[in-house]
């Protein structure tokens, strides 16, 4: 079954309010194998809400729409949706009583303009709000099935969960979406593409869409089938053999964070780990420690950003610092071995670069950086040029250092690139 939403309200189309509702849907719906085809936002605005929902209506079995009902003039969602199907709209005494009872134990009169929630659209059943007074509507025709609900996510949610669930369960025929995100980093989307275009094209299912997020490409695979068994095969089948080509590229496909699977690897190798940091000013140390139990694999770091810091908090001689330049592979190298010695630690990571905006020269361009990695047998460097504003380049500098580390416990060492 494929399924459509329209999420209505003019809020939404203003840079203030997302619609989020959506999202909450549509994870429910893949949970029982129902796919989002389209989504739509619309204002609150008569005629082309009418359209959409003809529209909808007409190409997909199942229409969700999301907001408008509420007592107000700009709610508009019962009437329009009513108009759409070619049907009458009459009044519901229960819901009436419903309505009044929950104003009365508040001690409220219900205004008459409250009356437009007890509409319901002839031929519709009513999804009971016990979160607010907007009871949402169910039409089903011919194995179609359209349903009305209120915008409040509060209300939304729990009524999708708890009644519109176990209700398309009973009508949708019998199918199962699988998911998986194969998260990788140290190599860019094109190369990515590259080489897992050729596998993943010759699949119809799962579809595989290629995203990119800072400092990380990932893949995600959606597969279907009559059942979780049949839509997990050709998962699985397609993922090992992205698996395989991408390798080293690959940190996750169980959704962990580079951090996280740093910081196991770090763990089952009884090895532990410091840092010393210049421009990305405490951003390494600030994600290691984002994971929960990581005082058992992490020293800690030095903020080394002056000259004089990294001297006397990580050893870095003061003639190397004038003679290479802060910014140079020999300090940051400098920077790894001092901070893993003084720590006494098995790793230690040193990074030095130009974040910008300023301070950059012909020979040492802003988002040059240098990445350091100290291990018992001796120090390795990487030289990066990261495009971007500050955010970007320190952002990019800490995801590097901790990919260094990564490829080393993995045993496959990071390659310099261009
Ligand atoms: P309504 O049902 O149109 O009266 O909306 C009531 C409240 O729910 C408003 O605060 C809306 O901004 C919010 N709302 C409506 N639609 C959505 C949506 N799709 N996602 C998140 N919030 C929504
Ligand atoms: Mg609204």
């Amino acid at each position: 079954m494929e399924a459509e939403i329209i999420a209505i309200g003019s809020e939404l189309l203003t840079p203030y309010r997302s619609d989020t509702n959506s999202l909450f849907i549509t994870a429910q719906l893949n949970e029982i194998g129902i796919d989002v085809v389209s989504k739509t936002i619309i204002g609150d605005e008569r005629e082309r809400l009418i359209n959409a929902i003809s529209l909808a209506w007409e190409r997909s079995a199942l229409v969700i729409l999301i907001g408008g009902l509420g007592p107000t003039e700009d709610d508009l969602t019962r009437d329009c949706a009513a108009a759409a199907l070619g049907r009458s709209l009459h009044i519901d005494q229960s819901i009436i009583g419903t309505i009044e009872a929950r104003f009365r134990s508040r001690g409220l009169r219900m205004a008459e303009i409250n009356l437009r929630q007890a509409m319901v659209i002839d031929g519709a059943s009513v999804i009971e709000n016990p979160r607010g007074t907007a009871p949402g509507l169910w039409i089903q025709t011919d194995g179609k099935v359209m349903m009305l609900l209120p915008g409040p996510p509060r209300e939304l949610c729990a009524m999708f969960e708890t009644q519109c669930i176990p209700r398309l369960r009973e009508v949708a025929p019998r199918s199962a979406i699988r998911t998986r995100v194969l998260r990788m980093t140290g190599i860019t989307e094109s190369a990515a593409d590259e080489i897992a275009a050729p596998i993943y094209t010759r699949y119809a299912n799962p579809v595989t869409t290629i995203l990119t997020a800072l400092g990380e490409i990932q893949l995600h695979l959606k597969s279907f089938g009559r059942d979780e068994a049949e839509a997990l095969a050709p998962l699985h089948e397609l993922s090992a053999q992205l698996e395989t080509a991408l390798g080293k590229y690959i940190f996750s496909t169980t959704g962990e964070s580079l951090e996280e699977v740093v910081g196991n690897l770090l763990r089952e190798h009884g090895a532990a780990l410091a840092v010393a940091e210049s421009c990305t000013g405490g951003l390494l140390a600030q994600r290691i420690t984002s994971v929960p139990g990581s005082s058992s694999y992490f020293w800690g770091g030095v903020v080394c950003y002056d000259n004089t810091a990294k001297t006397h908090c990580v050893g870095v001689p003061k003639e190397l610092i004038e003679s290479r330049g802060a910014v140079s592979s020999e300090v940051a190298s400098a920077l790894a071995e001092g901070i893993r010695r003084r720590a006494g630690t098995t790793f230690g990571i040193g990074i030095t670069g130009i974040a910008g905006p300023g301070g950059g020269t012909a020979e040492k361009p802003v988002g040059l950086v240098y990445i350091a990695l100290a291990e018992p047998h001796g120090a390795h460097v990487l030289e990066r040029r990261f495009p971007g504003d500050r955010e970007v380049i320190r952002s990019q500098a800490a995801q590097a250092g901790l990919d260094m580390l990564r490829r080393a416990l993995i045993g496959s060492k990071s390659e310099p690139r261009p």
